[in-house]
């Protein structure tokens, strides 16, 4: 690895708040082997008390939460009540891991044939991997670890190099709350880190979220080595607003979606296909109020965005803002003064836009919202299904039949009727399809059971 160390900045005002080490190959070796050499006592203690130690580490998290929503507002730049919001998601996902007792159940049959009873357990796999991105440092890492070791299995987390300083909160707080030596550890870099991680013969299943490019890569490394992966990726996630919907509250689901984060969300609705009469009461109070979100620090009180992750972030958005530019497609808000020192980018939106574009296609990853105009729910929800991503979708009618015809035939993993970021809680699964996953699996719900857990059958004949 070329670098030794990962500097971390605070992103709205670029003070310097930490460093980290990047994990050389005999770091990685020491991390993976601590966590072979553990996994043998840690698999066999008994599942209640592996939840027990789960209980207790949903307690510690608990009690350093605004410590981690500050750490989280800080290394990320999204508003604190963002970060507490979402430090409260990843602590449910270790909630939902308390319950591995139940979860892990198996299946058993008498007298499957005469004499003869059959029973299936699950078990853990091994040492797993984790590699994850910068926009939820909090949430996404624990909807990995935790399920993963209340299962049994030892874990090794990579978290995102622009975000690392959250994930070594996680680390210290679960070795607080007793987590014995090796079940997790956390080791730091970019994608040397992970490829190593992925290519350790001792690693058997890699859970991945990020970008679809990197997704599909670490897919195919992953099963060419014949690991066990769920690779989650990138998405363009599109807003549907009917005729009959509620106006007020959906500007503010629309607002919440396309610009929470900055746009830098997986559930971003980043395109908004007004349907019919919707787009003449819509557009201009969705101009209006993104025109009045204020910018800052996310740590400020009076302020509703923070900044873009990085100067190379906001370049790519400047790329494609001004790309559309001058193809001439309409724009009804432009991005204007964005206050520094912190890499801020001012809300946009363009109307009119063509739905085979890049920016009604591609992921643009900042606050810039499509408008595309269709006549009917039908051209609608073709228009999104055309996606390569699936990953979420929302409709806002007052009209249940109009929902029920959306939801059936939308091609996302996550649909939201009248909200805005359809997020699913931590006992359902979370993902997409299309180039939004790569593996079947999704995080946290009963997939990530499945996911952490290989099932046996054995079948019992005794003499009477
Ligand atoms: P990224 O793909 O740049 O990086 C994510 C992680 O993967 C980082 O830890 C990085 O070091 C590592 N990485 C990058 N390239 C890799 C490669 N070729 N091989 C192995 N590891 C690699 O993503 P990002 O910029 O940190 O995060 C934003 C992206 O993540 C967006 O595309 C967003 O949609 C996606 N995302 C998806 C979900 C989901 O649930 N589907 C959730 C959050 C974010």
């Amino acid at each position: 690895m070329s670098a030794t160390r990962l500097v971390v900045e605070d992103k709205a005002t670029r003070e310097l708040i930490g460093d980290v080490p990047v994990a050389q190959h005999a770091q990685i070796d020491a991390a993976v082997g601590a966590a072979s050499a553990a996994f043998a006592s840690w698999s066999s203690v008994p599942v209640v008390e592996r939840a027990r130690l789960l209980f207790r580490y949903a307690d510690g998290l608990e009690r350093r939460r605004d410590d981690l929503a500050l750490s989280v507002s800080r290394e990320n730049g999204k508003m604190l009540a963002d970060a507490r919001a979402e430090v409260r998601r990843g602590i449910e996902a270790v909630e939902f891991a308390c319950g591995m007792p139940s979860l892990m159940m198996g299946d058993a049959l008498g007298d499957v044939a005469r004499g003869i009873d059959s029973v299936s357990m699950r078990y853990p796999l091994g040492v797993c991997a984790g590699i994850t991105p910068f926009n939820f440092p909090a949430m996404i890492p624990l909807w990995m670890f935790p399920l993963a070791i209340a299962a049994g299995n030892t874990f090794v987390l990579k978290p995102s190099p622009q975000a690392p300083l959250t994930s070594q909160m996680l680390e210290t707080i679960a070795h607080e709350c007793g987590f014995p030596g090796g079940v997790l550890t956390v080791v730091h870099g970019g994608v040397e880190t992970a490829e190593a991680l992925i290519d350790h013969p001792a690693i058997v299943a890699v859970s991945f979220v990020g970008s679809s490019s990197a997704a599909m890569r670490v897919q195919e490394r992953a099963v060419r080595a014949h690991k066990r992966v769920q690779a989650l990726g990138g998405a363009k996630n599109y807003l549907i607003a009917m005729p009959d919907a509620a106006e007020g509250a959906t500007c503010d689901a629309v607002i919440g979606s396309a610009f929470g984060g900055a746009g830098q969300r997986c559930l971003a609705g980043s395109v908004l296909i007004t349907v019919g009469k919707a787009a003449d009461w819509l557009i201009p109070r969705v101009v209006e109020a993104a025109a009045a979100l204020r910018m800052g620090p996310g740590t400020a009180t009076d302020v509703d965005m923070g900044p873009v992750v990085s100067d190379e972030a906001t370049a790519r958005i400047r790329g494609y803002v001004e790309r559309a530019r001058s193809a001439g497609i309409d724009v009804l808000l432009d991005d204007g003064n964005a206050p520094g020192p912190g890499s801020f980018f001012a809300p946009v939106i363009f109307d009119h836009v063509d739905p085979a574009s890049e920016l009604a296609r591609e992921e643009i990853f900042g606050p810039v919202l499509a408008i595309v105009r269709a006549d009917s729910l039908a051209q609608a929800i073709a228009i999104a299904n055309a996606s390569r991503y699936g990953n979420a979708s929302s409709i806002f009618t007052r009209d249940g039949g109009a929902a029920r015809t959306y939801a059936s035939q939308i091609q996302v993993g996550m649909v939201g009727i009248n909200i805005g970021v359809a997020a699913p809680m931590a006992f359902f699964p979370f993902g997409g399809v299309k180039d939004s996953i790569f593996g079947d699996l999704r995080c946290h719900g009963k997939d990530a059971v499945a996911f952490y857990t290989q099932q046996r059958v054995s079948i019992s004949r005794w003499p009477s």
